[in-house]
């Protein structure tokens, strides 16, 4: 950290029910651009850092640049993206965390409907009272809940219904194979009838073809995430895309 390895990237999410897909938000992953080892991936570092506790410090990290990063583009475009970020199953036991994020908050001069987090599905199978505790307090303070892989953990449909959510992120496992497997399709369904039941949108990640984008919108998929749209990119990349968000929506007042 105090050598900069670490960047934070940011992968577009667009709503596509529209007449074009509208882009709604991003969420914030870090990478670690190690000197010898090269780009390091999360899925390899966060594990160990949730084992070493240094996933509290690397995600107050994220959690500043990404709010610095939602205030730069307000500045420079007049354009509020809310940026999610991902709250480790470790953060939940934290007992700062809503100062932490209330003092980010402030310094960037932000309101907590522009933060939202991302809470993995499996810490809540794990953790389930602490989470209903800690997620409903910041449900209170106005911050916005995202549960996270859905469908890759083992909660309980019981569960969900006491759960204080504001969206559904489906797990990419359940992308990968809409398009070939009958069978998978008929989960996404299902997810998307629960949704509807909890009155809450659903995100899907990892969306990467036409194909798989077009069947779920079809299905009646809110949001999507995923290469289809763009890979993660440094904030420098990202300002292209807002730049053409801003074009098209022009565009359109004026047609
Ligand atoms: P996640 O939060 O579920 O993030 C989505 C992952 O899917 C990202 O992987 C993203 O690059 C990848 N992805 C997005 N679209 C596609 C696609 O179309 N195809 C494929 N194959 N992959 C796609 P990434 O960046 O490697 O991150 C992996 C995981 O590491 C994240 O999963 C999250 O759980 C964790 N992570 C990343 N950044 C942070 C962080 O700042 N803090 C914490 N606590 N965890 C983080
Ligand atoms: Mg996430
Ligand atoms: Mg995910």
């Amino acid at each position: 950290l105090a050598e900069k390895q670490f960047r934070v990237y940011y992968q577009p999410k667009y709503r596509i029910q529209g007449k074009r897909p509208v882009l709604t938000s991003a969420e914030a992953l870090i990478r670690w651009f190690h000197p010898e080892r090269g780009m390091i991936s999360p899925g390899v570092f966060i594990p160990l850092f949730e084992k070493n506790g240094l996933i509290a410090r690397l995600d107050h990290y994220v959690w500043q640049e990404a709010a610095a990063q939602i205030r730069a583009w307000k500045d420079q475009y007049g354009f509020s993206l809310p940026v999610s970020v991902n709250v480790s199953r470790i953060d939940i036991f934290n007992p700062n965390l809503e100062e932490e994020l209330r003092s980010i908050l402030e310094t960037c001069r932000l309101d907590p409907k522009e933060v939202l987090l991302e809470i993995t599905e499996s810490a809540y199978a794990d953790h389930s009272s602490q989470i209903v505790e800690t997620v409903s307090s910041l449900r209170r303070k106005g911050f916005q809940i995202e549960m996270d892989d859905f469908g890759s953990g083992y909660s309980s449909l019981n569960m969900l219904t006491t759960m204080p959510i504001d969206a559904l992120k489906l797990d990419m496992g359940f992308i990968r194979n809409i398009c070939k497997s009958q069978k998978d399709f008929r989960m996404v369904q299902l997810v998307l009838d629960i949704a509807a039941f909890l009155e809450v949108p659903v995100i899907a990640e990892g969306v990467e073809t036409e194909e798989q984008y077009m069947l779920l919108k079809d299905a009646g998929c809110d949001v999507i995430q995923g290469y289809y749209f763009s890979r993660p990119l440094p904030p420098e990349e990202f300002n292209l895309l807002i730049e053409k968000e801003l074009a098209d929506r022009k565009g359109q007042s004026e047609e």
